[in-house]
């Protein structure tokens, strides 16, 4: 293994591990009710449903988030 692959590698780690904390208890992807509008969805990522996550979105880069 060289520099680059061990640098790319600590790169994957650190960015999982971040998604990780991210992460509420909810596993992304899981049907269930929306946290936001109380939707039920068949696929939640954080809680959300597609819609409410689409509205963040635009929130977070409207306020130069994103
Ligand atoms: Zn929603």
């Amino acid at each position: 293994m060289d520099e680059m692959d061990i640098s790319s590698e600590r790169e994957t780690i650190a960015r999982e591990s971040a998604i990780r904390a991210a992460a509420r208890p909810l596993d992304p992807g899981l049907p269930g009710v929306c946290e936001d509008c109380d939707t039920d969805s068949p696929r939640l990522v954080f809680g959300l449903c597609a819609p409410c996550r689409d509205v963040r979105a635009k929130l977070a880069r409207l306020r130069g988030e994103a």
